[in-house]
């Protein structure tokens, strides 16, 4: 396909943007330390281990939830505190601790610059399975909106979440760039919903697999290199 096709992109955030593993081991061992302060018994029963394996079990006893990382989070904790003894009412604050630390991630080199040049060419809306917020991060000005698997009831790589965010744009499949570091939840998921697609991946991501389908658009290390080929 040409370049004038493309009116517009949908941006995946986690690992696209950021790091997303160290982020999440901060956060964690920050609610741990929130709860030895506030709700003792409940540090004492649970560690981050524990709390990540009930997570995963709330996860599988409710399939429909399971895309909502925030009530997952919220959820898993307030059974922690219930199994532990201590006041149900902590899962809020303690929820919101760990929101907090969430958001602070540290954006890939690449990512600001690269932004700043495709926001002024293209609308960018955010399209994610996680729960980051944008304003929260400061990105919010480089965006026209986010669409999140929690607000729309199912993620990536279902078709009708890609076309929600082109129905969002006012844009047809065909006309919006996907972009994004899962081969299968980013670059099938676009292909399936008929758009194309600009697979990232970076040093330590996993290869392409050997089952691949779609053919990408674009592939390459960093947003830079997208932002070239896009005349940005
Ligand atoms: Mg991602």
């Amino acid at each position: 396909m040409v370049v004038t096709a493309i009116r517009a992109l949908t941006l995946d955030l986690d690992e696209t943007l950021w790091p997303i593993q160290p982020v999440i081991e901060r956060a964690e061992a920050e609610l741990h330390a929130w709860l030895r302060q506030h709700a003792a018994a409940t540090a004492a029963r649970f560690d981050v281990p524990a709390l990540q394996a009930l997570r995963d079990a709330v996860a599988l006893e409710f399939p429909d939830r399971a895309h909502d990382f925030t009530w997952l989070r919220r959820e898993s904790i307030e059974r922690a505190l219930v199994l532990a003894g201590d006041a149900p009412e902590l899962a809020e604050p303690a929820f919101e601790h760990f929101f907090e630390w969430r958001h602070r991630v540290v954006l890939f080199d690449d990512a600001l610059p690269a932004l700043q040049r495709l926001c002024g060419r293209y609308p960018i809306l955010a399209l994610t399975n996680g729960n980051a917020e944008l304003a929260r991060i400061g990105l919010a000005p480089y965006f026209v909106g986010r669409l999140s698997a929690r607000e729309f009831g199912r993620g990536k790589p279902h078709a009708d979440f890609f076309h929600a965010a082109c129905s969002q744009l006012g844009l047809t499949p065909d006309q919006v760039l996907h972009v994004g570091d899962d081969w299968a939840l980013d670059i099938e998921g676009a292909h399936g919903a008929g758009q194309p697609s600009a697979w990232i991946c970076r040093p330590h991501h996993a290869a392409k697999p050997a089952w691949a389908q779609a053919k990408p658009w674009f592939e390459g290390a960093d947003l830079l290199q997208l932002a070239d080929r896009l005349g940005a």
